[in-house]
């Protein structure tokens, strides 16, 4: 692998496998709460933004099961739990 080789483009190499159901979850009535707002800016994987509402929305394909989101924001506003087994990320840059 190159060493010249982008944040971006080393997560594109990952593999995704879907679960019929999301394993992270904001609690409903929680999108506007500003605990969700630090989310927006640890998640490694840029999946938490902000509408046009205000409220944080959550885009689960490409979560890399890391738990920042959970510390940072609390079990609160966040329903989170790992993916089954056999589904979720599979890392793929060593
Ligand atoms: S677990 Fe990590 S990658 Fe997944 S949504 Fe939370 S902060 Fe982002």
């Amino acid at each position: 692998m190159s060493e010249a080789m982008g944040l971006k483009a080393k997560l594109g190499l990952n593999v995704f496998k879907h679960n019929e159901t999301a394993h992270i979850v904001i609690k409903p009535g929680m999108e506007k709460d500003p605990r969700l707002k630090r989310a927006i800016l640890v998640c490694p994987a840029g999946l938490y933004s902000e509408n046009a509402a205000g409220g944080v929305e959550l885009t689960i394909d490409g979560c890399l099961e890391c738990g920042t989101c959970r510390l940072a924001c609390g079990i609160e506003v966040l329903d989170w739990n790992f993916p089954e087994g056999g589904t979720g990320v599979q890392f793929r840059f060593g």
